[in-house]
């Protein structure tokens, strides 16, 4: 499918999702600072977790310099909610000292005025920081056009056929970028991702509340061959279809 095909695809399931989740006005979710060190937390944990393990590290060190200069063993006793803390404690100490040492301060608010791409370069340079996080701090604290790719996103995508099945998760950013209107990343990500979560679910998606079943290449191959037009299934989507149609059977 051609990307302004995708395009106009998207634009339908934008308009669904909209009518059905609404059109959500950005707002600082975090500090930037604050978003980056979540993101890490976040990794390989669920949200309620992560949650938790960042509300212990702020209430066990007043700023991000006392975290930085702690022992590490005290920092992985705060996140320890958070899983994998052996790792995540000193990779968020390692990102406070790089930026320390580089801006002089605990600071990224030189990113706002930075070229998004720049932006993006420079947060993927920090070890352990990937397109998701680099695109999470820049959408949710900054408001720059950069789209995040979760694992609901990716999941929902794929299934809509608008990134291809083989398409990881890091290489979903460019293309939903592509797609994306960029003045419309915030919107798309959170309906995405609120559909991921009540209807697409990972487990068994629940197709029959769903309002994009006319534009889903997934749908269209659990369905019966009853219409005459049907679109072209990617290879993930015929994969998940058989594994649906065997449940059911
Ligand atoms: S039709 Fe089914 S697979 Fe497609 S987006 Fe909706 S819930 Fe997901």
């Amino acid at each position: 499918m051609t990307l302004a095909a995708l395009q106009e695809k998207y634009g339908h399931i934008a308009r669904a999702l909209a009518a059905l989740y609404g059109f959500p006005t950005w707002r600082q979710h975090k500090l930037p600072v604050d978003e980056l060190v979540d993101c890490i937390l976040s990794q390989s944990t669920s949200d309620t977790n992560r949650d938790r393990a960042f509300a212990l590290l702020k209430a066990n060190f007043p700023t991000w310099e006392a975290v930085r200069d702690a022992d590490t063993e005290a920092v992985i006793e705060a996140i320890r909610p958070a899983g994998l803390a052996n790792q995540k404690a000193p990779r968020i100490q390692a990102v406070l000292r790089t930026i320390s040492e580089q801006k002089g301060s605990i600071t990224l608010d030189f990113l706002d005025t930075l070229p998004v791409a720049d932006a993006k370069a420079w947060l993927t340079s920090l070890n352990g920081v990937g397109p998701k996080t680099a695109a999470i701090v820049l959408c949710f604290a900054f408001g720059k056009p950069a789209f995040p790719v979760d694992t609901h996103v990716h999941r929902v995508s794929q299934r809509l056929g608008l990134i291809g099945p083989k398409v990881t998760p890091d290489q979903a950013h460019a293309i939903m970028e592509a797609i994306v209107p960029p003045e419309t990343y915030y919107q798309a990500h959170l309906n995405i991702i609120e559909h991921g979560r009540k209807v697409c679910q990972a487990r068994r998606p629940l197709c029959e509340r769903c309002p994009l079943t006319a534009w889903c290449d997934f749908y269209q191959q659990t369905q019966p061959m009853t219409t005459a037009a049907q679109p072209a299934p990617t290879k993930i989507a015929t994969k998940q279809a058989t594994k649906l149609r065997q449940r059911k059977g």
